[in-house]
């Protein structure tokens, strides 16, 4: 199966998909990873441009420890917006990738740029197999046959604006790879530098680790990940994720406070 990884900034993967891709690679599914940025806001020392260069590099790092293949689709941080423009744009990058099953950002979440992706990626793999759905790319890629599985990795921290809890549907026990997860996110050593200078200790990996141990108590494992599937029509409603991992899926049957 050919899956694609999009969200909205380098790391936001490592942190909540990192696991189950690494699990996904490993059973010898295709694997793209997109960031809709290069993460170019993301230093209080570097420009734009000199941030996004090693940004993208640092992706590219991560993406390729799982032999998965990364691509930009060179928006902004914070100028991720739900318009033509920008749904033509992710809608050829879905007829690039040609996944069968994507998995993207929470469509609620603490950030506006993590909202737009969600939103943009659902309307796009609708307009990826409408053929008269025309891009505007210079060299078009041909439409896909058919709406791909959609599912929604967890909110950062796993809860909406409000507080809310956003709770999964199943929980993929990503024990087996934790190690390689926490390598995968230290391969964005821009931003692990640069909080661990602001805030004197390495939090970039330690709430990634104890985020990634929240969910794993939600079904009563070491290490896990939350996902849920889009089941709005017409979107196929088949397990196709849940299928692929086997074993590793369980109901979140914990409740964590
Ligand atoms: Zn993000």
């Amino acid at each position: 199966m050919r899956i694609l990884s999009i969200h909205a900034h380098p790391d936001d993967m490592e942190i909540l998909a990192g696991g189950a891709l690494a699990l996904l690679a490993e059973r010898g599914h295709h694997i793209t990873v997109v960031t809709m940025t290069p993460g170019d806001k993301g230093s209080n020392t570097l420009d734009q441009d000199q941030i996004a260069a090693v940004r993208r590099e640092e992706a590219r790092a991560a993406a390729a420890m799982i032999g998965a293949d990364y691509l930009c689709a060179e928006f902004r941080d914070l100028e991720i917006f739900n318009d033509n423009p920008s749904r033509r744009r992710v809608t050829e990058i879905l007829r690039i990738t040609r996944p069968d099953i994507v998995l993207t950002s929470s469509p609620a979440d603490y950030l506006c740029d993590h909202e737009a992706t969600s939103i943009l990626v659902r309307d796009a793999m609708f307009g990826a197999s409408a053929p008269n759905y025309l891009t505007a790319a210079d060299n078009p890629a041909k439409p896909l046959a058919g709406i791909p599985h959609l599912y929604y990795m967890d909110a950062i921290s796993g809860h909406d604006r409000d507080g809310k809890p956003i709770l999964p549907d199943f929980v993929v026990d990503v024990s087996t790879k934790f190690r390689l997860k926490w390598d995968m996110l230290a391969a964005h050593s821009s931003q692990r530098e640069w909080l661990r200078a602001q805030h004197g200790m390495d939090d970039y990996m330690t709430t990634m680790e104890a985020w990634t141990k929240i969910c794993g108590q939600r079904a009563g494992l070491a290490y896990g990940e939350g996902f849920r599937q889009y089941k709005g029509h017409p979107y196929p409603e088949s397990p196709a994720l849940q299928d692929l991992l086997g074993d590793c899926v369980h109901p979140p049957s914990v409740r964590v406070p």
